[in-house]
Formats: structure tokens, C-alpha cells, sequence
């Protein structure tokens, strides 16, 4: 290599260097995007998409709009919603302990459970769009941390019950 060759390869690098300073340097000034978590929180959560959670009725912000159609778990493409009702007894049945099954049930027009498993939803809203009655929407719950995948398991209506109290 010729000298001049190995001066204009010093030249170039340090103009790199120089450039890549200026953009590090301008970036470094400008105010912060992230915060320090659990030191800070965010303030700016009106767009954020956290888990699904149920609505509450105007007249009892404790009991979910919820009909218990089932409409949603047939449109969520990742199979992460349950929603369970009494299966009404056969005609000539005995009555005897309330059986669980998965909505749709003839004559339950009120969920008995709705668990949604965060760990395996994508955001994607099918949810809520397939909702006849706007009973789900986005949470603006950003702090979903935890060790265990099973702890993703949300039961949404004692949720819309502690959120009622503390309202
Ligand atoms: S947001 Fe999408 S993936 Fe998540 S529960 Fe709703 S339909 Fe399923
Ligand atoms: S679609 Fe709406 S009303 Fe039907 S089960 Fe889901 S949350 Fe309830």
C-alpha cells in the first residue's frame, strides 16, 4: 500500500468517526423516549394496546355488557379467550351442581367466567370487532411482568370487579 492510499484510508475513517460522533452526540441531547421502570412510569397511555378487558355496564360498572355468545373466542385467531356458562339441565333432569361449559349456553346470557391468556394473544382486536355489544376493549395495563407463563391467565370479570370498587 502507498502512502497516500493509507493516508486517505486514516482520512476516510476518521471522517466516519467524526460523523458517527456528531449523530451519537445529537441523539445524546435529546430528551429521553423510555423510562427508568419502576423508578418511573408513563404518562402517555391513550394508544397503548394492553390485554383485552371487559366493559361494564353504565348502570353496574361490576357486571361485564357481556352476552355470553361466545362470538369472540370463535373470532380470536390465537385461541386465548374462555368464556364459560351454566350448561342448563336436560329436560327431566335432576338440577343438580351448576356444570360449566363454554359459551354459547342455551338460556345464559351472563359469563360465569372469562379468562383471557395474554401469553398467547397477539393484539390483534378480532375480540373485540366480533363483540355484539362492545363488552371488550384494550387495557391500558403496560406492566404485565411475570416468571411463570400460567400467571398470563387473566380472569377478566374479577377484574372488572376491582376496577368497579376502586372507581
Ligand atoms: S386481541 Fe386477538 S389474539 Fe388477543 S384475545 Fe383478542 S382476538 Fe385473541
Ligand atoms: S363477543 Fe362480546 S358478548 Fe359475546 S362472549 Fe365475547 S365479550 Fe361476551
Amino acid at each position: 500500500m502507498t502512502v497516500s492510499a493509507l493516508f486517505q484510508e486514516a482520512y476516510t475513517g476518521l471522517k466516519s468517526l467524526v460523523i458517527g460522533l456528531g449523530i451519537t452526540g445529537k441523539a445524546f441531547c435529546q430528551p429521553g423516549v423510555t423510562v427508568i421502570y419502576p423508578k418511573e412510569e408513563v404518562d402517555n397511555l391513550s394508544t397503548f394496546r394492553g390485554h383485552v378487558e371487559l366493559i361494564g355496564k353504565d348502570e353496574d360498572p361490576a357486571v361485564p355488557r357481556c352476552v355470553a355468545c361466545g362470538a369472540c373466542v370463535k373470532a380470536c385467531p390465537s385461541n386465548c379467550l374462555t368464556i364459560l356458562c351454566p350448561v342448563p339441565a336436560k329436560e327431566g333432569e335432576e338440577a343438580g351442581p351448576v356444570v360449566m361449559g363454554p359459551a354459547p349456553q342455551k338460556g345464559s346470557k351472563t359469563p360465569g367466567a372469562v379468562i383471557v391468556d395474554f401469553s398467547l394473544c397477539s393484539l390483534c382486536g378480532q375480540c373485540a370487532k366480533a363483540c355484539p355489544v362492545d363488552s371488550l376493549q384494550f387495557s391500558d395495563n403496560p406492566y404485565m411482568v411475570r416468571l411463570d407463563r400460567r400467571e398470563f391467565q387473566i380472569d377478566l370479570l374479577a377484574r372488572l370487579r376491582r376496577q368497579a370498587e376502586q372507581d
